[in-house]
């Protein structure tokens, strides 16, 4: 197994850029945001102000959260980067992605479009080469993200992947579930395993 974190210390948050998102989205990424703080739990993200990422970064550094943000020179215009957080620039979105994924423990993945898509996609793809073994969780408010999990069974069942990948994330559908579910879907280190082998 690849990366396999020892504790959950940092999060990095995949959402979208979208300042045209249904208001209760936003509002759940600033809850996110605000329970990563009290946690004590470093949020990892994009680096940009705009949408739900930026609702999330706002909300946990106004919450006294430690935020750091990963933005690439191009976008720091266009996403709006929040200079009040601790940000990193970057050259390219390959250096960002490899960053975000570096510096994080676990994943959650909010509602987004296109590039939180491409992000979580390679994520699974990582975790079903056994890559990495930090948790990934859905916020599947409203069934949001069963299109997409439609598409995963449809390659399990056309015998294209294998069904286990299924297992490699936890859905949830309320904010209050995600750092709980993070939390169980962390991997047993293996001393532990170990010895509940042997029990
Ligand atoms: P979206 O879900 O389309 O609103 O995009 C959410 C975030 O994903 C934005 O910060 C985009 O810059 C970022 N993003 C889009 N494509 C990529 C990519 N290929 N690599 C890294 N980040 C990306």
């Amino acid at each position: 197994m690849g990366q396999s974190p020892k504790s959950l210390s940092s999060v990095c948050v995949f959402c979208g850029a979208s300042n045209e998102a249904d208001p209760t989205l936003l509002e759940a990424a600033s809850q996110l945001g605000r329970d990563l703080a009290a946690a004590s739990l470093k949020l990892i993200y994009g680096g940009g102000g705009v949408g739900l990422m930026g609702a999330c970064a706002l909300a946990a550094h106004k919450a006294g959260g430690e935020v750091l943000g990963i933005i690439p020179h191009f976008l720091k215009v266009r996403e709006q980067r929040l200079d009040v957080v601790e940000t990193i620039v970057v050259d390219s979105m390959h250096e960002r992605k490899i960053q975000l994924f570096d510096r994080s423990d676990a994943f959650v993945v909010l509602p987004g479009g296109i590039g939180t898509l491409e992000e979580i996609v390679e994520l699974l793809s990582w975790r079903r080469l056994d890559l990495h073994a930090k948790p990934v969780v859905f916020y599947n408010v409203d069934g949001f993200w069963e299109p997409l999990f439609a598409v995963f069974q449809h390659t399990v069942d056309a015998k294209l992947t294998p069904p286990e990948f299924m297992q490699s994330w936890a859905s949830v559908r309320n904010v209050a579930e995600i750092l709980p579910a993070l939390y169980a879907a962390m991997p047993v280190p293996e001393s532990d395993a170990e010895l509940s082998d042997k029990a």
